[in-house]
């Protein structure tokens, strides 16, 4: 099975993610198959729910440029405390294509996490990388960046929304995406393999 990015309103992006309890030879290829398509769809970063897989991680890289290795990163099971300050940036979605708006984030934060190599990291960051750790870690708790947008913006992006529901509906009605209880039932068998 090869990993393809799902779209808004899918419904595995609202399935909270279920943590990781080992690092081995599969995760590791699913790691290497994510930045890839992260870089290929222009991301700075991606989450595990966007690829349709339940679990508590995600690639990004700051420079979203595949050549600047100390700029990519593997956080798994993250758990983020003490934000500070706040930040008004513009955000968009692999997940959410050409809808973009500001979104307001702490400046700071600290994360507490797992590497590629299962060690522990723990950290306080800043700018565009707390923007996107926060992104990220929002989708493992099946929180989209939209949901932080004021009625406003909301209302302003929404016929860009429902065009993509529709689209999402007539898939569903052709087959080309299982029924959001295959849907379920596929997330239920993954979560069990892993624990
Ligand atoms: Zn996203």
């Amino acid at each position: 099975m090869s990993l393809e990015i799902i779209y808004y309103p899918h419904p595995t992006l609202r399935h909270p993610s279920r943590p990781i309890m080992r690092v081995d030879a599969q995760l590791r290829r699913w790691f290497s198959e994510m930045l890839e398509l992260m870089y290929e769809n222009k991301g700075v970063g991606l989450a595990a729910n966007q690829v349709d897989l339940p679990y508590r991680f995600f690639v990004m890289n700051t420079e979203g440029d595949p050549d600047i290795k100390e700029a990519e990163h593997v956080f798994i099971n993250p758990v983020l405390s003490g934000g500070k300050g706040t930040a008004e940036g513009e955000e968009g979605c692999l997940s959410i294509p050409d809808i973009y708006a500001p979104v307001i984030r702490n400046e700071r934060i600290k994360v507490q996490a797992y590497n590629i190599r299962g060690e522990e990291i723990c950290t306080e960051i800043d700018g565009l990388f707390a923007r996107i750790v926060q992104h990220e870690t929002d989708h493992l708790d099946g929180t989209l960046f939209i949901d932080r947008l004021s009625p406003t913006q909301m209302a302003d992006i929404r016929p860009q929304l429902e065009e993509l529901e529709d689209v999402f509906e007539n898939q569903q009605k052709t087959g080309a995406i299982p029924s959001n209880d295959m849907i379920a039932t596929q997330l239920a068998e993954l979560e069990s393999m892993r624990t």
